[in-house]
């Protein structure tokens, strides 16, 4: 079967030509640029990446944004209190912390303190509940991102049995609710998942989100599924790899995303689409 690769690379450049026309237009009308506030707490080189691409995408499709740079020893209520002024502040329409966050801050305490309508990582349980219950506003934007990639196959979803491989609330989760409201059969397998081989081998859509390089071998992958792959690993050589065996898998696949260049760059295309919404949102 020749399988079909689903450029992210290309979707996302698509996405931020959009959100730039839409930024132009809010200007034009008298609006303010969307304003995007990154709070990073401690040394990580991984987050720091993260963050300067944020702010580069920012600076692509001309949105307002700002770094918090914050040093490891910072305290819970010090973050608390920087989120208490940006959730005030009106240049700022969009909150996201770079997790994870040192062991003394506790995540859930600092995802609840944002402001709902800046949440555009969309993790606070208000949106992630509005998710569950089929009336998102905020939607989590690496599950975001899947399903724009999903959708750019234009092959319909309605009763496709889904398997999810994961079970994280920043991944396995959002996006088994997603599947579901986009009315596909889910399966979530997680880490106690009994036989996770038997269940991805009737999957119409895989959706890979473990951490382990090669996890879903090529044979698991029934002819004409689709595969998307969320694992990021770094291999020994220095490459980064997902949690597919790509090659083995794309002799099965119609369609199937690459790492890299599948879902990372949608994460981020998301998170623009996310400020702008919460930009017109706030304004409205
Ligand atoms: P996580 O470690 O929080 O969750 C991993 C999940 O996999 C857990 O639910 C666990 O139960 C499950 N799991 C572990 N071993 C398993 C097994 N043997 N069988 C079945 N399930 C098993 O990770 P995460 O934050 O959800 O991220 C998953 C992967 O996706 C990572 O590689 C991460 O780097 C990547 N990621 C990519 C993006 C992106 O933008 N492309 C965004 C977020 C995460």
């Amino acid at each position: 079967m020749k399988f079909q690769k689903i450029d992210g690379k290309k979707i996302a450049a698509e996405l931020r030509i959009s959100i730039k026309k839409q930024v132009e237009s809010r200007i034009n009308r008298g609006a303010s640029k969307p304003g995007l506030a990154v709070i990073l707490v401690g040394e990580n080189p991984a987050s720091e990446v993260y963050v300067r691409n944020k702010r580069n995408a920012c600076d692509e499709v001309g949105f307002y944004s700002l770094s918090k740079k914050l040093p490891y020893g910072t305290t819970e209520d010090e973050v608390l209190t920087i989120i208490d002024e940006l959730n005030n502040d009106p240049a700022i329409n969009g909150i996201l912390v770079q997790l994870p966050l040192p062991e003394h801050i506790n995540e859930e305490k600092i995802i609840e303190a944002i402001d709902v309508l800046k949440d555009v990582d969309g993790f606070h349980p208000y949106n992630i509940g509005r998710l569950a219950l089929r009336m998102p506003v905020l939607r989590s934007c690496t599950p975001k991102g899947i399903m724009t990639l999903l959708k750019s196959t234009n092959v319909p979803l309605e009763g496709k049995e889904a398997v999810v491989i994961g079970a994280s609330n920043i991944v396995g989760r959002p996006v088994s609710l997603e599947l579901l409201m986009a009315r596909c059969t889910v399966t979530t397998c997680h880490s106690r998942t009994l036989n996770v081989e038997e269940h991805v081998k009737r999957a119409d859509i895989i959706i890979a989100a473990v951490g382990i390089h090669g996890f879903v071998k090529g044979e698991w992958v029934k002819p004409g599924a689709i595969v998307i792959d969320v694992g990021i690993n770094r291999l020994e050589t220095g490459k980064l790899a997902g949690d597919v065996d790509y090659e083995a898998a794309s002799n099965n696949a119609s369609w199937i995303t690459p790492v890299p260049g599948g879902v990372g760059p949608m994460t981020i295309a998301s998170l623009l689409e996310n400020t702008l919404q919460a930009a017109e949102l706030q304004s409205s």
